[in-house]
């Protein structure tokens, strides 16, 4: 009888279930962070910095050393660590909440310092945790908790993309935002995780990448819906794409 190939299974690094809520982006790019790690051997040494929110808990599932920072200071805290310990493959994982509001300040200096430390910062368009509050990601008329009447930005201003202002420091070598919607832009943002790592590994300088995955509990949609609304209406806005790659030519996105 012919094998069938294995496409999903445990892997060694993720020893816990998660508390996610169902159908959540975070589950998808927790587990990308964790089989890249794996896949590059690089475990012992990594050390994930966490913010504040429902990616605070990313680490937990996990068997690795991590931090918790204060809202917003996951990039402070993780170029602290990494001066101090340079041989420490040292990530942040936020939400865009945590990482483009509160936390804006410490990501664009800490880009422009250019250590070798990578960001990962997924936006699900909202505060998930507190209760679907608007974000600096939140699209033009998008109702939530705090716009009843739609995102109007010409009180609220535009919806913000990180991406493309990370891409403009020197010191960031691998920039990319990724959607985590369907199974193709999962397969690519897989690769954008192990990139943005690599760049760290060969001491190039700061990586950041944008994952854009749904927030079914603060959109208030089915898990499919989530989807399909983040497909169709994030991706639309927010378009998937590197936009700087120094890190070789084996590790081309
Ligand atoms: S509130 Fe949203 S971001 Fe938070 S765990 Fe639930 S689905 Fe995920």
């Amino acid at each position: 009888m012919q094998e069938l190939a294995k496409i999903y299974g445990d892997t060694l690094l993720l020893d816990k279930k998660f508390n996610y809520c169902p159908g959540c982006g975070h589950g998808v790019v927790t587990r990308l962070v964790a089989e890249a790690i794996e896949e590059l051997g690089i475990r012992q040494r990594t050390v994930s910095v966490v913010g504040i929110g429902c990616g605070g808990f990313s680490h937990h599932y996990m068997d690795i050393d991590a931090i918790e920072a204060m809202h917003g200071r996951s990039p402070a805290v993780a170029i602290g660590y990494k001066t101090a310990s340079p041989d420490k493959i040292v990530y942040t994982y936020q939400g865009d909440g945590d990482c483009s509001a509160i936390g804006l300040a410490e990501l664009l200096h800490g880009a422009n310092r250019g250590l070798p430390v990578t960001c990962f910062m997924i936006n699900n368009n909202l505060f998930g945790m507190t209760g679907g509050q608007m974000s600096p990601a939140t699209l033009e008329n998008q109702v939530t908790a705090t716009t009843p009447k739609g995102r109007d930005v010409h009180v609220h201003g535009y919806p913000l993309r990180v991406p493309e202002m990370m891409a403009d420091m020197v010191g960031a070598k691998y920039v990319a935002r990724e959607a985590v919607c369907d199974a193709k832009s999962i397969r690519k943002a897989a690769k954008s995780v192990r990139n943005a790592l690599q760049c760290q590994i060969q001491g190039l300088g700061f990586s950041f990448v944008e994952f854009i995955v749904p927030c079914p509990t603060g959109l208030k949609l089915s898990v499919p819906d989530a989807y399909k609304w983040s497909r169709e209406k994030m991706v639309e806005y927010f378009k998937p794409q590197v936009f700087k790659n120094e890190v070789g030519q084996n590790n081309e996105n």
